[in-house]
């Protein structure tokens, strides 16, 4: 059982589409075992999630910890909404 997996479970109360989980997720949760991301982190990630979110994927499964971020932050919110406007204005 990875940390990842236990923090899935935690979040969504069923374990994680393991094979869909990126790199870039699986490393942030290797520095802190208890890890939400940081605002910074989630601001590297936001332009994929909102990209891989306009073409129609299931980000809050693909890239769990951004969508629980998002939930929670009202800052990184505000950014991925002017993210989703500018590619849905393209
Ligand atoms: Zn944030």
């Amino acid at each position: 059982m990875t940390v990842f997996s236990n923090f899935f479970r935690r979040l969504f109360h069923k374990p994680p589409p393991v094979e869909r989980v990126s790199l870039a997720e699986v490393s942030f949760l290797a520095d802190d075992s208890d890890a939400m991301l940081t605002c910074d982190q989630v601001f590297e990630l936001i332009d994929l999630y909102a990209e891989r979110a306009e073409r129609g994927e299931d980000v809050a499964h693909l890239m769990p910890l951004v969508a629980a971020h998002l939930e929670l932050c009202p800052d990184c919110r505000e950014h991925y909404e002017a993210l989703e406007r500018v590619l849905q204005a393209e």
